[in-house]
């Protein structure tokens, strides 16, 4: 063992030990607060609807925590125990050397994640999600969303990454540089292919067809100087009662989609304050500063990667003793997320800035208190909790929590 496999086994076990604190920390603090609905929520969400999210947030932060000591499990059985070097011989011996068995070790090591996350996927939908209410889904259709999905992922995976795997070994020392500008290439493809091609393989839209709503949404967009192609309607019942509104889509191609779910529950005022949200997070440039943000640190990571896999410590640090591009972007996509950790709650910090900043463009823009009503209602119907433990906000929330960010829109009232 190196010195780098120390780095390595501290890092891991100082980010699985601060998360296993930040969830029994959340699962005290939403217990501890569950007898009561918060002051400012009375007469808004009954104690019933408070106590089944307390029940909800609490079993889904246990099978989260389940999920951490297993995926912890896989990354020490797949590095120190020699797991992913095992894989690498079994390609190897299976593949011609080069590109084949670096791709076959790369879809071996997909299919095998894939594998240990599925009982946990099936728990999660066919347990939890059920018993309260929220899956709709049949076996039939998780298993015909599952295959596609591997499909897909083979699509679209495969050849991002043989081109990666390509420029790994032929184009010398700067082959991240490159890599980087394939990577923007293919999200920037990703982006424009999704609402045509990936979406609807998965659900049905339709043009929304509420012709008050639908006014009332022109109007906004007009106020806002904001164009779109269409407003259409999502079957997000299809699969789960959670509700939802998103934009996607470039330039004057945009489209804003509507759960279904969204619409049988909020009222049209409501529906236009959620979407004034929404136009705010266009408007205020938070999703183009977002993809920015993105790119430059693919950019840095990249480089990093560039560095890493030239240097023989990182592979044996790492348990592995044959060295290759394959094996280099496997082990760094593992490694790297115990190491970022402690960054989390800078990214988060970031994200929940731009809610307020959406939030305050939707009460400019629309009416506040439909916005907070919508809020509530979103709250009760998701069960989500209001009342997480502060410090496990902190590090995963991307939005602020309920108290907060409902006494910002408040103050903004009239
Ligand atoms: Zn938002």
């Amino acid at each position: 063992m190196n010195a780098f496999a120390l780095v390595f086994l501290a890092a891991v076990a100082a980010a699985t030990l601060l998360k296993l604190w930040l969830g029994a920390r959340h699962l005290a603090h939403v217990s501890a607060h569950r007898a009561a609905v918060p002051a400012e929520f009375t007469g808004q969400i009954t104690l019933d609807a408070h106590q089944r999210a307390a029940e909800y947030t609490c079993v889904k932060t246990r099978l989260g925590l389940i999920s951490l000591v297993l995926e912890v499990a896989l990354l020490l059985i797949l590095t120190l125990g020699g797991g992913l070097q095992w894989l690498a011989n079994a390609a190897g011996a299976w593949l011609p050397a080069g590109l084949p068995s670096g791709l076959g070790l790369l879809v071996l090591v997909g299919l095998l994640m894939t594998l240990v996350e599925l009982p946990l996927s099936l728990y999660s939908t066919f347990r939890v999600e059920a018993r309260f209410g929220f899956n709709k889904m049949t076996p039939a259709l998780f298993w015909k969303d599952f295959v596609k999905g591997l499909l897909l992922a083979a699509a679209l995976g495969l050849p991002l990454a043989a081109v990666v795997l390509w420029l790994m070994e032929k184009a010398g020392e700067l082959w991240w540089f490159y890599a980087w500008l394939v990577w923007m290439a293919f999200n920037i493809l990703l982006l424009a292919i999704y609402p045509t091609w990936i979406a609807p393989l998965f659900n049905k839209f339709t043009p929304m067809d509420n012709a008050a709503l639908k006014e009332r949404i022109e109007q906004l967009l007009a106020r806002c100087g904001f164009k779109v192609k269409g407003l259409v309607v999502m079957d997000g019942s299809l699969r789960s009662s959670h509700g939802n509104a998103y934009f996607t889509g470039f330039g004057k191609s945009k489209r804003i989609v509507f759960f279904d779910t969204l619409l049988e529950r909020l009222s049209p005022p409501e529906v236009e304050a959620v979407l004034a949200h929404e136009l705010g997070h266009f408007k205020l440039r938070h999703v183009v500063k977002r993809i920015v943000w993105t790119f430059a640190a693919s950019f840095f990571f990249l480089w990093l990667l560039g560095f890493l896999m030239q240097q023989p410590w990182f592979y044996q640090g790492l348990g592995v003793t044959t060295p290759s591009p394959a094996m280099a972007l496997i082990l760094f996509f593992l490694a790297v997320p115990y190491f970022t950790f402690l960054l989390q709650p800078l990214t988060a910090m970031y994200s929940r800035k731009h809610e307020f900043e959406a939030d305050q463009y939707a009460a400019q823009n629309a009416d506040a208190k439909d916005l907070i009503s919508a809020l509530v209602k979103l709250y009760k119907d998701n069960a989500s909790t209001l009342t997480p433990d502060p410090l496990h906000s902190m590090f995963y929330d991307s939005h602020p929590p309920a108290l907060t960010r409902i006494g910002r829109l408040q103050a903004q009232t009239t």
